[in-house]
């Protein structure tokens, strides 16, 4: 008998709250920052009777920048449509969503994926109204509603059914998150809420073109959920077909993190149990009457900016970054932002001394892949670090101290344990460089007179190290140099040191 081979197929639902001043119909504030229940409220966000939404623009704009950020399709002429349902957080009886036509259809994502680059497919993605949020007692007893929430715009993403594997999903979805913060349009925190998936999975033999029912894993909110739930699914779906079990309709279940399983729910409403219908208190949208003030796309589609996947391929080759500092840079604007535009500087720098003739280009292409390495370890491994202890983080750099403070190292005036103590100086105890670099405990010696006899005691006590250089050994010369700077407290200038080792020895 041929063995059964299964592959998996999923799909994801991503909502994603939007960053905007007020909610999406009425003038009530967006603030997440809120800790405070139902202070953030109006008639039109709880949904009582006679009231009238109005749309904010605000929100539609920022859809707009995904859309196009992600080449999605733009429907020129679109509505609302009621979803109609009851629940405790939506006690209008509707959400104002949309259905027949959202804002973007289509577009894509591309990922870096476990086999190479792939571009997940999306279907749409929609504009509709958060509910409120249910707040439910340990002991089962009450439950509250907090109708801050309530209203909060909110996108809808939908992926096509093509991711291949837990992994995968869990890979676009930090790349989407990484997106949506770069574009800012949303904080795109899951520990807030702001960023909440429902995964679709279902299982297939191998060569099978056609999907199956399918089984929908509800509001996962951490991407070590995500990628649990469905491994778990995977587990409990390839039982079912081996034992011709397979599922024959389609499901919702739940996700239990602390017995790691998924549990049946309800099952789903079909479409048509919603019974949508366009919005009739909302007019249509459409964009070639929308006023150039209000939307402008030409204007939206020329200031989409650099996405993070296109920018970390860029920063790769043009400065020759490892992969792995190029992914702690491009996790997050403000830090990426800052060391290329410390590396423009350290350009500018770089160009304007004379130490190497040829053209600016040439100049810099000779310096570019060292300047950036000492920049990346310095500000990844050393400083970031520093500061987070006080609390702070990149935003608190000076640019051009921290320029200064490269330009030191790149030219090798102070060895890196004087740099370690001048870093923290500088930029936690917010000293002056000059200053700090003209007191006599740190000033770095730099005339042969004053090293040559500390460089011949060196010689002289090293004599076993001194052998193996003569025999050949020329990399033993760092341990020399180390022994001049321990005895000079790192003062010593580093590269005159080693000359001086090359000409004594040679
Ligand atoms: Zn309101
Ligand atoms: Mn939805």
């Amino acid at each position: 008998m041929k063995k059964l081979e299964l592959e998996t197929i999923i799909g994801l639902e991503i909502h994603l709250e939007i960053k905007t001043k007020s909610k999406l119909f009425c003038s009530c504030s967006n603030n997440t920052k809120l800790t405070e229940p139902n202070v953030q409220i109006c008639p039109i966000c709880l949904g009582q009777p006679g009231v009238l939404p109005v749309f904010n623009k605000e929100a539609l704009k920022n859809i707009l920048i995904l859309g196009l950020a992600l080449k999605g399709k733009i429907n020129l002429i679109s509505w609302f449509d009621r979803k109609n349902y009851f629940y405790p957080d939506l006690p209008k009886g509707y959400q104002i969503s949309q259905y027949s036509l959202p804002f973007i259809k289509g577009g894509c994502v591309e990922i870096d994926s476990v086999d190479g680059v792939r571009k997940i497919s999306l279907e749409r993605i929609h504009l509709e109204e958060d509910t409120a949020k249910l707040i439910h007692s340990s002991d089962d007893q009450w439950s509250s509603l907090d109708f801050n929430r309530a209203g909060v715009p909110l996108m809808e993403i939908v992926t096509e059914p093509c991711l291949k594997s837990p992994i995968e999903a869990k890979i676009f979805l930090q790349e989407l998150r990484t997106i949506a913060r770069y574009l800012n349009i949303s904080e795109a925190d899951m520990e807030k809420g702001q960023f909440r998936c429902d995964a679709n999975i279902s299982l297939r033999p191998k060569g099978e073109k056609k999907y199956f029912p399918k089984t929908e894993i509800k509001n996962l909110n951490s991407f070590k959920a995500v990628g649990d739930a469905l491994e778990y699914e995977i587990i409990r779906q390839t039982k079912l077909w081996q034992e011709k079990k397979q599922p024959k309709i389609s499901s919702t279940r739940g996700w239990d993190e602390k017995k790691k399983n998924t549990y049946p729910q309800r099952s789903k409403e079909d479409v048509q149990d919603y019974r949508y219908f366009p919005e009739p208190d909302l007019p249509s949208i459409d964009f070639n009457e929308l006023k150039k003030e209000d939307i402008d796309l030409e204007l939206l589609e020329k200031n989409i900016i650099e996405l993070p996947g296109t920018r970390k391929k860029r920063l790769i080759q043009m400065y020759n970054f490892s992969s792995v500092d190029a992914n702690i840079l491009i996790e997050n604007k403000g830090l990426v932002d800052f060391i290329e535009e410390a590396l423009v500087k350290l350009r500018e720098w770089i160009v304007s001394t004379d130490i190497i003739d040829g053209t600016e280009e040439e100049i810099w292409e000779t310096s570019k892949h060292q300047i950036s390495k000492v920049t990346a370890n310095w500000l990844i491994n050393r400083l970031l670090p520093l500061l987070k202890k006080d609390g702070k983080n990149e935003k608190d750099i000076s640019l051009e101290k921290f320029v200064e403070f490269i330009v030191l190292i790149y030219e090798k005036k102070i060895s890196s344990t004087l740099a370690q103590t001048i870093l923290e100086r500088i930029f936690v105890k917010d000293e002056n460089l000059s200053q700090i670099m003209d007191h006599p405990s740190v000033k770095q010696i730099d005339s042969e007179d004053n090293l040559i006899d500390i460089v011949r005691e060196v010689i002289k006590n090293n004599q076993d190290t001194v052998d193996k250089y003569k025999q050949g050994k020329h990399q033993v010369v760092q341990y020399l140099i180390g022994q001049v700077m321990k005895k000079t407290n790192g003062q010593a200038n580093p590269k005159l040191v080693q000359e001086l080792f090359e000409k004594e020895l040679s």
